[in-house]
């Protein structure tokens, strides 16, 4: 009998995470707000992290829907409960259905049969019903922060009249030294909330007020879809505001809405057929100041979101990233068609391969889609954030040598 062919296999893959993680005994990982996914010291390699708001991310997570789940310090990793128990346990797959649902039962009579194939189609039907539910749930709740989104938008200011060429000077940006006037895509708000879901279920809490730049992320069609948010600190140098609540400090940007396809549109001159495009709006403005001489006429937009870039990748065998577009998702960026040369700003990032397999992903998959277009990968140019950099955690020193983008072509 094969592992597919267990007839033990169907039940345990759908035993509740948080049933499984009782009988293992593990009981201090706690759940993340808004996510459904549980957080904390690693099953296997007990390592825990700290806060998973605030300060470095907990070590062990696991998405308590499926049951996938990994550590960043013993890199254990499987997509379900079983997976789970076997890493825990150090288990072989068929110990692994035992532990979860006892013996393999050496004959099943068909009284057995009957009743096991009953519970097995009752449990896919509740199954069907939860994703359901569960999708209702999402669109409902995708809705809600995009009408939050358009409603900021439509209060914000333009951004020559407020902080924004304040906030961007401190970030080592002078936007007089822009090829461009100030972005129409960044505008303020004099008193902004900061609005935070602290826990599971509960209404969201004001952590702060105060000034804010706000970014219209704009769908392929134009519209508002999602704005990011960046506090501004106040008080001169006017950089980014410091943002803590009950001892833990939190990131003074933060998106509201759906940013799915969409993107920052800093600058399009008429007759575009570059387009520059980072991660973050800093590091886009950065490519900006560094590059606009050297390529007139290019278009600047800010993707928002390496995920929403990368879009779906195809899973591989062994690589966590594997820089494959998964071309089923329609949902992931895609640059308009007059895009000829598509130039993608790599960041500084604690993970360089993740970030590349990334880009790689938006680079291939603009390059399925678009007929004639051709895209590089560069690292992104020096300036930005001097301050990061000397606490080490801006664009590293071996990354900010090239000057302009050069020949890195992808396949
Ligand atoms: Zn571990």
């Amino acid at each position: 009998m094969t592992h597919a062919e267990d007839p033990r296999l169907e039940d345990a893959k759908r035993k509740p995470v948080a049933e499984v993680l009782e009988m293992l005994r593990f009981y201090d990982l706690r759940q993340t707000p808004n996510r459904r996914e549980m957080s904390g010291p690693c099953v296997a390699c007990g390592s825990a992290g700290h806060s998973a708001r605030g300060g470095p991310v907990d070590r062990f997570n696991i998405n308590t829907d499926t049951g996938a789940f990994f550590c960043r310090k013993c890199d254990i990793r499987g997509g379900d409960v079983i997976a789970l128990v076997r890493e825990a346990k150090g288990l072989s797959f068929p110990d692994a259905l035992t532990f979860l649902c006892g013996e393999l039962l050496e004959t099943e009579t068909p009284e057995q049969k009957a009743a096991r194939e009953e519970r097995q189609r009752k449990a896919r039907e509740k199954a069907a019903e939860d994703e359901r539910k569960r999708k209702a749930a999402e669109a409902s709740y995708r809705a809600r922060a995009i009408a939050d989104a358009r409603r900021i938008w439509n209060a914000a200011r333009p951004g020559h009249l407020g902080v924004v060429a304040a906030y961007l000077r401190a970030r080592g940006i002078e936007p007089a030294n822009l090829p461009f006037p100030l972005p129409e895509a960044l505008r303020f708000i004099a008193q902004h909330p900061y609005m935070k879901q602290l826990e599971r279920g509960k209404p969201s809490v004001e952590l702060w007020r105060g000034p804010a730049m706000i970014a219209g992320v704009l769908r392929p069609e134009g519209t508002i879809s999602a704005v990011h948010q960046t506090w501004v600190s106040p008080e001169p140098p006017h950089g980014k505001a410091t943002i803590t609540h009950g001892g833990e400090a939190f990131p003074a940007k933060m998106m509201r809405g759906s940013k799915k396809g969409g993107a920052i549109r800093l600058h399009t001159p008429e007759g575009a057929h570059t387009l520059v495009m980072a991660e973050g709006i800093e590091n886009t403005l950065t490519a900006a100041l560094a590059w606009g001489e050297t390529l007139p006429g290019a278009a600047y937009w800010c993707g928002a979101d390496l995920g929403n870039m990368a879009g779906k990748m195809q899973k591989v065998e062994g690589t966590r990233s594997s820089g494959l577009p998964d071309m089923e998702d329609t949902e992931a960026f895609v640059p308009p068609p007059w895009v000829k040369r598509l130039i993608l700003v790599k960041d500084g990032d604690s993970h360089p391969a993740t970030t590349q397999a990334k880009l790689q992903s938006c680079a291939r998959r603009a390059m399925a889609l678009i007929p004639g277009l051709k895209a590089e990968i560069v690292p992104a140019p020096p300036g930005f954030d001097m301050n990061d950099v000397l606490r080490g955690k801006g664009p590293v020193a071996e990354e900010s040598e090239t000057q302009h983008p050069e020949a890195n072509q992808c396949k």
